[in-house]
């Protein structure tokens, strides 16, 4: 190939790269869920309720997702919408199911100041509900760990159907 080529070539490719980000994203935006917290209380038990709208947190090594191995998805515990694959779970030793990265578009993050620390809290992109916290000390391909409530996810194995998400 020539020079002169190869330099549109690479310049068609950076514009159509440029043009398609804001594109894609619009596409797959997820639309939200608006709910009251009095809604949310009649539909949750106490503990997701706490943890999903109040921004609790829950007993490490307490969850039984913990050791959930199977392939399949975990969704949200409120509106049902899928947050996480198998394939991304890890082992984190911190006792609490990690990933190292979440379902495209799925959750959305916040700066978090409590407990005198700057944490980055992430929440489901749909109902907004909270689940965890993202940090940069996460394996391989990511470096990211996203920390979550075992109590704010549910897990559907590959072979069940998902459930609709929740209106
Ligand atoms: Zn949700």
């Amino acid at each position: 190939m020539k020079r002169r080529e190869m330099i549109l070539k690479g310049l068609g490719a950076a514009a159509l790269a440029v043009l398609s980000k804001p594109l894609l994203a619009a596409d797959a935006a997820i639309a939200k869920l608006a709910k009251s917290k009095d809604q949310w209380r009649k539909l949750l038990t106490d503990d997701q309720f706490n943890i999903l709208f109040e921004e609790g947190t829950e007993y490490p090594n307490s969850s039984p997702l913990l050791h959930e191995k199977r392939q399949g998805k975990f969704i949200c515990a409120a509106c049902y919408l899928p947050l996480f694959d198998t394939s991304t779970k890890y082992e984190s030793g911190t006792g609490w199911p990690s990933f190292f990265d979440s379902l495209p578009h799925s959750v959305e993050t916040k700066a978090d100041r409590s407990l005198f620390m700057l944490r980055t809290e992430y929440h489901c992109s749909r109902c907004g509900g909270h689940h965890g916290h993202v940090f940069d000390d996460g394996p391989p391909p990511t470096g990211k760990r996203y920390c979550n409530n075992g109590v704010a996810l549910l897990f559907v194995p590959k072979d069940q159907a998902l459930p609709a998400l929740r209106s």
